[in-house]
């Protein structure tokens, strides 16, 4: 991956902690690393400081493993296991700690919390601290009070909301070139530290208050996530009614009002961020005293979409009892090695309690889905997945399996039937090839 010279402007630079240092944080610590500024990763994990210190990326994730590298040749980028030790040598400190959903559907913020009480002590100078951590509404102030319970005098701090846009799979690229940084604040003179940090990029900012900003990043997910839903409702329609989903989208998605992307229907949405983050605007509504059904029919569809699909393959196998499925692809979307609330994750869970049996490939995911089913076969090369299946499951769009060779995928099956939950191939192609195909919304 190549990117643009002027990123290689060195100087001036700031000092930057990132505390957590997952999908977000590291890619935050290496971009800003990159931008010339000097950054100190933290983590409390001591295995990923350990790796991360000797240039071994911990996720996968285009272009991270060369930046990561030249970030510590060039004595840009270190990583600590010490919070306080790194916001005593910065000037602006990020949270990037994972929020996942509570009990009730609201973000845990456990680890926010942690974090503002473990820096809060060391704020011996002007420090912003940034939540990059998706949170909700109220989670600055939130952060403010906890530093100000540390005895931290007013002036020497700002709490800023700074959330984070990235796709996992293209996250360095989305960090390099986001459609918009969004910065919450309630000084001015706050915000413009972070403006000041991101000129580099050139891209647009939306300064805000910090209200705003936490839930621009709540109602963005959730408007893409309902999206989704609502073109998978109408997949619904389409295999009642003989109607083609893809043509239905491509005829709504070229009217500029609404636009094409996140029209795809498909087994519905999955990874770290959707679902959480509808659960948590859903929740943050609750607490706010609106009832916002529309979310929750939202969450409704999606969460019926992969089962309705299995379903339709239960039934024309008459039953998944001693059937063996051959899943291709485990991640929840390609390019990634994420598995956090992935589809295949419902699909194994039913096959298996429904008496079949999985046999799997991933070209990067396996390892992470092994954890979780060791009892299901994993195979390391594509064309091996079909040994004696009884049909074949397309769960994640990756490139490789884009160009099949439907022929040798076909030729150990025991029957040759395709499921495509993603829509990626041509009926005709499939056909051909001695498959029966059946897909989502057609
Ligand atoms: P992650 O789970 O990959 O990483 C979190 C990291 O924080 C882990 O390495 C963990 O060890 C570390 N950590 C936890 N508690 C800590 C503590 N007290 N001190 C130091 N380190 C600690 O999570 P992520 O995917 O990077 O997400 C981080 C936040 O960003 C979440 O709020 C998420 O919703 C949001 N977000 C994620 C994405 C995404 O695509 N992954 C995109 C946008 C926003």
């Amino acid at each position: 991956m190549e990117f643009p010279v002027y990123l290689w402007y060195i100087g001036g630079g700031m000092k930057i902690a990132v505390v957590g240092t997952g999908y977000v944080g590291l890619v935050t610590g290496v971009v800003l690393a990159e931008l010339g500024n000097d950054v100190i990763c933290v983590d409390n994990d001591p295995g990923k400081v350990a790796r991360l210190s000797q240039g071994i990326p911990t996720i996968y994730e285009p272009g991270i493993d060369e930046m990561l590298k030249r970030g510590i040749a060039e004595g840009h980028l270190v990583f600590s296991h010490d919070a306080a030790e790194a916001t005593r040598q910065s000037e602006i400190v990020f949270i990037a700690v994972g929020t996942p959903p509570g009990e009730d559907g609201s973000p845990d913020l456990t680890a926010v919390k942690a974090v503002a009480n473990a820096i809060a002590p060391a704020i011996d100078k002007y420090t912003v601290v940034v939540n990059k951590s998706t949170v909700p509404v109220g989670s600055g102030d939130l952060v403010e009070s906890i530093i100000r319970s540390h005895h931290i005098a007013e002036h020497l701090f700002d709490v800023v909301s700074n959330p984070e846009f990235l796709r996992e799979g293209s996250a360095i690229f989305d960090t390099l070139n986001p459609d918009r940084i969004v910065i919450g604040a309630k000084r001015k003179e706050a915000a413009h530290r972070l403006v000041e940090l991101y000129a580099p990029l050139e891209r647009p900012m939306h300064i805000t208050d910090l209200n705003s900003a936490e839930l621009i990043k709540y109602a963005s997910n959730s408007f893409l996530a309902m999206k989704i839903s609502f073109i998978n409702a109408i997949s619904r329609l389409c295999e009642t009614c003989g109607a083609n989903v893809g043509d239905v989208a491509k005829g709504i998605g070229s009217d500029a009002r609404i636009g094409s992307q996140f029209l795809q229907a498909g087994l519905g949405w999955g990874g770290s961020c959707f679902p959480k983050d509808v659960q948590g605007l859903v929740a943050t509504a609750d607490r706010l005293g609106y009832d916002f059904r529309l979310l929750k029919e939202t969450i409704e569809i999606n969460d019926t979409q992969t089962l309705h699909f299995l379903n339709r393959l239960d039934k024309r196998l008459g039953g998944f009892a001693d059937k063996r499925i051959a899943l291709l692809g485990l991640a929840f979307k390609p390019n990634t090695d994420d598995i956090r609330d992935a589809k295949s994750l419902i699909i194994i869970e039913e096959i298996l309690r429904r008496g079949g049996t999985i046999q799997a490939y991933d070209p990067i995911a396996a390892e992470n889905v092994r954890a979780l089913y060791p009892q299901i076969q994993y195979v390391d090369t594509l064309y091996d997945v079909g040994k004696d299946a009884d049909a074949a499951i397309l769960v994640t769009e990756w490139n490789e399996f884009k160009q099949l060779d439907f022929s040798r995928l076909g030729a150990p099956m025991r029957q040759r039937i395709l499921f495509d939950g993603r829509r990626i191939y041509r009926r005709e192609a499939i056909e051909r090839a001695g498959f029966e195909y059946a897909t989502i919304g057609a």
